[in-house]
């Protein structure tokens, strides 16, 4: 005979105390991540925490939930802590050499795929600084003749996007290497795309604390105007486009005018601006 189960040791018991805490803590959508980091710690689906409230959990899962729980209460995100973050309804690996993807950078995923009357195309996409690889596989799962280059300066965040294209199963279609913009490499694109670092260096400490204590500063930091990453990406990507050839950017807010400005000097015409969910100027179209 099992022993009955303390109240104190229930999954329903255990996702008020840790809503609780979670509320306690600041965090804005406590009985949300309850769920998700209890069915993290528990190997349980979300609906088993509502559906199934009297079922016990072992010792080893309350130890791992507190643990993880403790993380989250110091403003780790929860991304961080699960390794993994959806996005385009697909799951995607993260880890603290990338940036966690966002619903505001899926605006690019809806451009680009705008822009294409032919979805099964053979298209060659290149993605700048592909992180966990979000922008590339997104479109690629959305392209099924497509192929596509990722590059990232960070080798453990090509790691991560190589996991990922295995993980979607789409490493027959991609590849992913080291890469500092488009330096030394070959070849036509296109489709260029890239959610670069924007941020302005000196504003980078202003921000919530999950991000500026907790993501890659490499995967933020756009130098002292925030615009250095356009600069590089306008000037060197004119040789891997050919005519009619696009390039598709993320920006953060307020700088769609001064890309523009980049963009004009470097001979390229913008063909659109794509607001997010919050209506803010999320995404360039650009071509040559
Ligand atoms: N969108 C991110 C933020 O504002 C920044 C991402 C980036 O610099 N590309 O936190």
């Amino acid at each position: 005979m099992t022993t009955p189960a303390t109240p104190t040791e229930t999954i329903g018991a255990i996702y008020q105390q840790l809503s609780d805490e979670l509320a306690a803590a600041g965090i804005e959508e406590p009985r949300l991540e309850a769920r998700m980091l209890l069915s993290f710690a528990a190997d349980i689906e979300q609906s088993r925490i509502i559906g199934y409230p009297e079922d016990q959990l072992a010792p080893e899962t309350i130890a791992k939930l507190a643990e993880i729980a403790a993380r989250r209460k110091t403003g780790e995100p929860i991304a961080y802590i699960t390794g993994q973050k959806e996005f385009w309804s697909l799951n995607f690996k993260v880890s603290r050499e990338t940036l966690i993807p966002r619903p505001d950078s899926e605006t690019l995923i809806e451009a680009v795929l705008g822009e294409l009357p032919d979805k099964n195309a053979s298209l060659k996409l290149l993605d700048l600084g592909t992180g966990t690889g979000c922008l590339l596989l997104a479109l690629l799962s959305e392209l099924p003749n497509a192929t596509g280059l990722g590059l990232d300066i960070n080798p453990e965040a090509c790691d991560i996007a190589q996991v990922n294209a295995e993980i979607l199963g789409l490493t027959s279609r991609v590849t992913i290497q080291q890469g500092d913009w488009m330096t030394g490499l070959d070849g036509e694109f296109n489709i260029i795309i890239s959610n670069p670092p924007y941020i302005i260096e000196s504003e980078i400490a202003a921000l919530e604390p999950d991000v500026n204590q907790f993501e890659p500063r490499l995967a933020l930091s756009g130098g002292i105007d925030g615009l250095a990453a356009y600069r590089s990406i306008a000037a060197q990507c004119k040789a891997h486009l050919p005519p009619h050839g696009l390039l598709a950017v993320e920006c953060g807010m307020g700088q769609v005018a001064d890309i523009k400005e980049i963009f004009l000097n470097n001979n390229l015409m913008v063909k659109s601006i794509h607001q997010d969910i919050a209506n803010v100027e999320r995404c360039i179209l650009a071509t040559v």
